[in-house]
């Protein structure tokens, strides 16, 4: 790798990082539940707890929310988070709360936020609703009115939603995700590089063949996808050249790839489909054949390593996505590897791949 490359690598992996986080002096003005949060580092910031999941924090810095892990933070943060944890949430904005609430189902709601997103009316007895991931509810009956953004399942009213946020493919990308949205190849290809090194920290070493990146519609990647007899709501596709040139003395194995990622995602979608792609062409140039469930559950554990140092809200919904999918291959094959990469590790996960290679 030259120095250019070097280089490249580098900034585009930097700008990966969201570092709100600073060294403050003087007073700080707090507004609403924003609250002064300090790392174990002595770095301070302002920011509003969204979250807590486990382990991790929400952190809400104006719109943009980030994931840190609740062990870096300060005695006092931990002391406010307990306190916060204890009491009862709303089940649309995650806030304490208070005495103007409404109870439905096992949840309960502020008042304020138990209505529905197409029509403004808060929910009364009786009525259906359904929720998304972010709190967003809506009727039922108004479903029709309603946009469901295919990459991180936000419901929004179709009224208020711009002309660029349905795709020319007919997709549609809720505001975050539209402006979040890469259509640009050298943009890709910075986020090609990050993942490249996030992977190869657990031992997927970059390709030998070169590849094609394709930025391209639903109906592109539909079709290149039926050339070779794959199926299904795909994000990106791998398409593996073998060549093989025999001498006397030698075979010689070179291999070439075409990737068509869909363009439009957002960029912690994009990451977690391009660390798939790549999973997958590291699996071509082995040769390594298996069942679907073990071959798309090993690319999306690609995924998962890339997604879990992503801090955005977005890639946490992508891994819970992936925990969930009832697909037997996409889903149920990255619960299945991934329990076994628990067990075993990287270094005798990819070993035991490399021996379902296919003999030439
Ligand atoms: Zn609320
Ligand atoms: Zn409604
Ligand atoms: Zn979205
Ligand atoms: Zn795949």
């Amino acid at each position: 790798m030259g120095p250019d490359a070097c280089r490249r690598v580098t900034s585009s992996h930097r700008a990966f990082v969201f570092l709100p986080f600073a060294l403050l002096g003087g007073v700080l003005t707090l507004v609403g539940a924003t609250r002064t949060w300090t790392m174990n580092d002595g770095r301070r910031a302002l920011a509003e707890l969204a979250h807590v999941e486990g382990e991790y924090l929400f952190l809400r810095f104006g719109p943009v929310e980030r994931r840190y892990p609740l062990n870096n933070f300060s005695e006092d943060d931990h002391e406010y988070v307990r306190n916060w944890s204890s009491k009862a949430r709303c089940g649309a904005c995650n806030q304490p709360l208070t005495t103007r609430s409404k109870k439905a189902g096992r949840k309960s709601y502020h008042l304020a936020c138990f209505r529905c997103v197409a029509c403004g009316k808060g929910f009364r007895g009786g009525d259906r609703f359904q929720i998304d991931q972010w709190g967003n509810l809506g009727h039922v009956e108004h479903i029709a009115q309603l946009f469901d953004c295919d990459s991180c399942g936000r419901l929004f009213p179709r009224k208020g939603a711009s002309r660029n946020q349905v795709l020319s493919d007919n997709r549609v990308a809720c505001k975050q995700c539209r402006d979040d949205a890469v259509f640009d190849l050298e943009e890709l290809k910075s986020i090609r590089n990050e993942t490249t090194v996030i992977l190869k920290e657990v031992g997927i070493s970059p390709p030998e063949g070169a590849i094609e990146w394709k930025l391209v519609s639903r109906r592109e990647l539909d079709n290149e996808a039926k050339r070779i007899h794959v199926g299904g709501n795909l994000k990106g596709l791998t398409v593996t050249q073998l060549r093989r040139v025999t001498s006397k003395s030698e075979t010689i194995t070179s291999f070439s790839h075409k990737v068509y990622v869909l363009f439009g995602l957002p960029k912690s979608e994009l990451r977690s489909v391009i660390s798939h792609e790549l999973m997958h062409v590291w699996l071509n140039e082995r040769g390594v054949e298996a069942p679907a469930d073990v071959i798309e559950g090993f690319c999306n554990l690609g995924s998962d390593q890339v997604l879990r140092q992503d801090p955005s809200r977005l890639a946490w919904i992508l891994i819970g996505n992936m925990q969930t999918n009832p697909s037997p291959s996409y889903g149920a094959g990255y619960r299945k590897m991934m329990a076994h990469l628990q067990k075993t590790g990287w270094p005798r996960m990819l070993a035991e791949m490399k021996a379902r290679a296919k003999k030439p």
